[in-house]
């Protein structure tokens, strides 16, 4: 357990992870995540920036920048605190490894939820170890603008249908096994977006928090990238 990871004092309550590059945080990820957490009844999300994601090139901002905007951004709310143990770790952020260390800290009979986007979801087979995942949490899928709701795969929808739950009172009792997808707002924004827009001197007001794009404009970020 990392000091910033805040710990709950009703172990029935769900301990919820939400990982991500976070390069930079913005509202697409803040916004869903607080709507879920209404909705399911979350006290506590941690956020956990990835060192190395598997999938995607290296992210423009280094560690410590992207750390401290994740800082910047939650400063006044107290759903969200940061676990850095992906930054500590040198090998790649695999999710299944990450659940494992969770679970090592909080037992197998607590709830555990990993927070993700519907693209995500919809790309999960590629996941290292992807079939392990449901065996340590329970998912918890934020919509997104252009993703839809089902697999196009069979076997993937099949899998989608068999772990779906639709209340989402279930999910404090479930240790794990269980996907539900939210009623979250649709936000049409993406980190991409927003390092084409600062590359191409465009405004980034009202998609991500005025502090962090301060921050962004301090350090001269996203000006350079290809
Ligand atoms: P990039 O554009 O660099 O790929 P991103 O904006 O998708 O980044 P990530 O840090 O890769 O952000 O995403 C972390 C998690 O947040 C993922 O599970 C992703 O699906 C989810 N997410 C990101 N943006 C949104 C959004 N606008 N709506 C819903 N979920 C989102």
């Amino acid at each position: 357990m990392t000091q910033q990871t805040k710990q709950t004092a009703n172990s029935k309550s769900i301990q919820a992870l939400f990982g991500g590059t976070f390069d930079p945080i913005h509202y697409g990820h803040l916004l869903p995540v607080e709507a879920l957490a209404k909705q399911v009844g979350l006290q506590q999300v941690v956020l956990l920036p990835n060192h190395v994601p598997p999938h995607r090139p290296q992210p423009e901002a280094t560690v410590q920048q992207r750390l401290a905007m994740i800082k910047l951004a939650i400063k006044n709310n107290p759903l969200f605190s940061i676990d850095t143990r992906e930054l500590k770790r040198k090998t790649p952020s695999y999710t299944v490894e990450t659940l494992l260390s969770f679970r090592q800290q909080i037992g197998r009979q607590k709830p555990l939820a990993f927070i993700i986007g519907q693209d995500s979801l919809l790309s999960i087979n590629t996941w290292f170890d992807w079939q392990k995942i449901l065996d340590l949490c329970n998912l918890l899928v934020c919509a997104r603008p252009g993703y839809t709701t089902y697999f196009s795969i069979p076997s993937m929808q099949q899998w989608l249908k068999h772990h779906q739950v639709h209340e989402p009172e279930i999910l404090s009792h479930k240790p794990c096994g269980a996907i539900y997808l939210a009623d979250t707002p649709l936000l049409n924004i993406s980190a991409t977006e927003i390092r084409e827009r600062k590359r191409d001197r465009k405004s980034c007001k009202d998609i991500l928090p005025p502090a962090v794009l301060r921050y962004i404009d301090k350090h001269h970020l996203y000006q350079n990238c290809s």
